[in-house]
Parts: structure tokens; sequence; C-alpha cells
């Protein structure tokens, strides 16, 4: 194909997988009448927790009303800190300012782009009221070794899975989905950027019956009586609003299109992690250029695939965005860090050294189910072709 062709018809970053099934299941809601937290819903969340195999799961409109549901339900508010990364979507550390707390970022590993647990300890405080643990671009932390400070410490971990749908763990001598969960609560993204969406949307999943009933009433305004029990009712009854709640309700239309989504996932799965292995073996031969490391514990999804651009590749990350961009392939940079962004500037400088290459030397390159062999061999070409230089 040639470069003209190219430009006319981009190779995108990412795209959602929405066909027939999703449009049918969103009508059939919509002509149903019950629209929103319904019987989809309810039955979303039960398919959720089957498929990560957890005992609740709690459907909200988005995984950053999930996280600050959870942190809210902790009871995190002004004063306390949260540790958590810098280096991840802004909405990990918005949650945490919405209580009222403090942010304390702790650097990443450089290899994973995970937070580095060997940090936790020392960032404690007597004010800390919880660790916020990522699991960026679906890569798994080592949250074995951040349980075993916040058990020690005896301090709550909440899991931000919000890229993490499909990705594993390797606990004990098991493999585990992400979202089991594994700490007090994990939230996850519908986004469109994410592996199955609902257009937007999100879930909670807890083994913990009490912090299930009061996220359910929670998302609802805390309504002491939810719409299904009442319509049910065969006697007249009054709900009460004991506290003051949220409205993080997920319709039944995104919920029905979630249903199908979740059955559409392990092919999904299948096809990221052929792709994403065709880029290992590519780059292994390109200098310069270094593939997401997956640790022995941890199985990603690959929601997005990162890739450090270093010497003696001959062109900077950002060179390598312009060409690619002029070669017809989107990219995108590496995961920002809230720290640098001007919402966070009044906090002054923060020493994290790796997170701030990691912004800087990043690159996210197209990696989604609709992407062809063919397309993903001329990007790989594209590669090589400039590790020769320009
Ligand atoms: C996408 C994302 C979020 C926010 O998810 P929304 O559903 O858009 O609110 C939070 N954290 C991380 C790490 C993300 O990638």
């Amino acid at each position: 194909m040639t470069l003209t062709d190219r430009q006319r018809q981009e190779i995108s970053i990412s795209k959602p997988v929405l066909g027939e099934e999703e449009a049918a299941a969103a009508r059939e809601v919509i002509l149903s009448g019950w629209v929103t937290q319904g019987p989809q819903v309810k039955a979303f969340e039960e398919e959720f927790a089957a498929y990560v195999r957890a005992l609740h799961a709690v459907a909200v409109s988005s995984c950053t009303a999930a996280l600050h549901l959870v942190l809210h339900v902790l009871g995190v508010k002004s004063g306390d800190e949260v540790i958590t990364v810098s280096h991840s979507f802004i909405a990990t550390t918005n949650v945490i300012t919405y209580c009222g707390a403090t942010p304390v970022f702790v650097d990443i590993d450089p290899d994973t782009y995970n937070v580095d647990a060997r940090l936790i300890e020392k960032a404690i405080t007597p004010r800390t009221k919880a660790i916020l643990a990522v699991h960026q671009i679906g890569m798994p932390c080592d949250l074995q070794a951040v349980l075993e400070i916040a058990q020690r410490r005896g301090l709550p971990v909440v899991e931000d899975a919000a890229c993490a749908i499909g990705s594993e763990i390797q606990i004990g001598d098991q493999w585990q989905r992400i979202g089991r969960p594994h700490g007090v609560a994990a939230c996850f993204s519908f986004h469109p950027r994410k592996v199955i969406t609902t257009g937007d949307g999100g879930m909670i999943t807890t083994t913990d019956a009490v912090v299930a009933r009061r996220l359910r009433a929670l998302r609802q305004h805390a309504m002491s009586i939810s719409d299904t029990v009442r319509h049910a009712a065969r006697h007249i009854v009054f709900e009460e609003y004991p506290e003051i709640g949220f409205n993080y309700r997920m319709t039944d239309i995104q919920a029905a299109v979630g249903r199908v989504q979740l059955r559409r996932l392990p092919e999904l799965l299948e096809r990221r992690r052929i792709l994403a292995a065709n880029y290992a073996e590519a780059l292994r031969e390109i200098p310069g250029l270094i593939a997401p490391v997956e640790p022995p514990y941890a199985r990603s999804n690959f929601q997005s695939y990162a890739v450090r651009v270093t010497r003696p590749f001959p062109l900077s990350r950002d060179q390598l965005m312009q060409e690619m961009q002029r070669r017809g392939v989107a990219t995108r940079r590496g995961v920002m860090n809230a720290h640098q962004e001007p919402a966070y500037a009044h906090r002054g400088p923060c020493h994290l050294p790796h997170s701030e290459a990691a912004r800087s030397d990043v690159i996210l390159l197209p990696l989604h189910h609709m992407m062809s062999d063919e397309d993903q061999a001329y990007v790989i070409e594209q590669l090589r072709h400039l590790s020769r230089g320009v």
C-alpha cells in the first residue's frame, strides 16, 4: 500500500468493538420502558462478578465515580492522605482530591510503569488513610507486595483497575483475574478507550457485603429503598435519605451493551495478546525500542502497548510520533503524570524521576481487536525503517 493510501485510512491507536448485537441489546432496553438501574444492571453485575470471581459487583456511571465512591465509603476526608502514583490518568489523583484528602505520590518501577512497592513504606504517615494501587494500562501491579505492606500497616488497598478487565495476577501458585478483588475493592472503566465499553460506565467489585450495600445506596442518593423494591412492593413505601449520596447510576441501556461486550471479551483478549506478542518479537530486533515487560506474576490485557524510545534509536519519542503520523499511523504519548499538570502545579515539584522519564520517553502503538495482521506489519515496517535513520 502506498503512503497516500495510508494517509487516507489512518491506522488508529484504538477502536471499540461495537456491532449489531450491542445495538439490538440497547434497542430492546429502550423499548422495554425500564432504562436505568433495573434488570439489565443487575444481570450485568452478576455476570461481571462471575467473570472475575468476585462476591459482589456494583455498577456505576464511570470508573472515576467508582473510585470516588470507594474512597468515600472508606471515610477518606479532609486532612487524610492517600498514597498513589502520579503516573496515571488524572482521575486517579482527582478522586482523592474530591474527598478533600491529599494525594501522596510514589514513583514507578521503570520496567512495569506501575508503583514501585518498595517506596510505599516510606510514604506512610499517621495521616495515611489508604493506598490506591493502579494496574496501569492493563498491566497488573505487584499487588502481593502492596498488600503485604498494607496489611502490616493496617491500611486498606483500593485497586484502580480502570484498564485491567481480563488481566491476571498470580497469587501464591494460582492465576486469578484482577477484580476478585484482592484489596478492599477494585474499580473498572467501560470508557471506549478501554478493552470493553458501555459508552461510559464503571464497575466496583468487592468481597465485603457491608461495603457493597453502602456502595449500592450511595450511588443512588443514599436512598433507603431501591426503585426495583419500591416498584415490586404491594403496599406503599416511602424512602428515606439517611446520608448525603450521589447520582452515580449506570443505565440499563449501558448495562445491556456491557453484557454483550463481556461475552466478546475472551476473543478480544486473545487477539490483543497475539498482537502484543507480534510487537514484542519484532521489537527484539529494533535497538532502542523497549517492549513492555510482563513480570512473572502478571498477564496483561494490553489495553495499551507502551514502548520506551531510547538510545540508540535515532529519533526522540516526539520525532517518532511525528514520523509515524506522517506515515498514517496514530500513536499516543505514554501515561501522563498528575503532578506535571497545571491542575496540581500548586503542590510544587515532586521527586518522581521514573514517572517523569516514562512520560517523556514512552510511545503507545496501535493495538486493538480490529487491527489486521497487514496493518500491524505495516506499523512494524515503519519502525524498522525509522530505526535505520530517516
Ligand atoms: C480511564 C481511567 C480512569 C477513568 O475512567 P472513567 O471511566 O473514564 O472515569 C481512571 N483511572 C485510570 C488508570 C484510567 O486509565
